[in-house]
């Protein structure tokens, strides 16, 4: 996901541009890309561009009770402002920022938003993934995925707690 922002930088601040983004982007650095849509908005600061992203996208996760692989819908907001590497007038290298951290814009005045992306839709998703609010998990005794219709066990051998109880009635 590249910007080109060498013009941007040459106008004054406070001017802003806005972007339609639709890309494919190796959002979860697994293999597979996955397409990025929404709006982008670019906004010329004292140090930069301050890049404001609104943006949907898709991972493929693993249900934390039955295993399964399931599709999990992602919408990241973020605004993070990017700093030059050198003067877009000039062409001379400048002090870079002071926390590592920062988004740079490249040597080509180029900002790309691939980490930016990763890093809010790791921040997005859940600690315990659900394929279903009320999956129904694996069965304990034969490990079949209960949220596929129940399994061939003895009633007993699913869930022991039911036979202590008909025993009291
Ligand atoms: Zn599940
Ligand atoms: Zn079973």
């Amino acid at each position: 996901m590249q910007i080109n922002v060498s013009q941007l930088l040459k106008e004054p601040i406070g001017s802003s541009r806005n972007y339609e983004a639709s890309e494919i982007v190796d959002v979860t650095s697994d293999d597979s890309g996955r397409k990025v849509q929404g709006e982008v908005r670019l906004l010329r600061t004292h140090r930069g561009i301050l890049v404001k992203g609104e943006l949907q996208t898709e991972v493929e996760l693993t249900c934390s009770r039955c295993l399964s692989l399931f599709h999990y819908p992602v919408t990241i907001n973020f605004e993070e402002e990017y700093i030059p590497t050198i003067d877009v007038v000039s062409g001379a290298p400048l002090s870079s920022p002071e926390e590592s951290s920062s988004f740079i814009i490249d040597e080509h005045h180029v900002i790309d938003l691939t980490e930016a992306v990763r890093q809010y839709t790791l921040l997005t998703l859940p600690m315990k993934p659900l394929c279903r609010e009320d999956c129904a998990g694996l069965c304990q005794e034969s490990g079949h995925n209960l949220s596929q219709g129940p399994c061939d066990c003895p009633p007993q051998v699913r869930d022991p707690r039911w036979s202590e109880i008909s025993k009291l009635l």
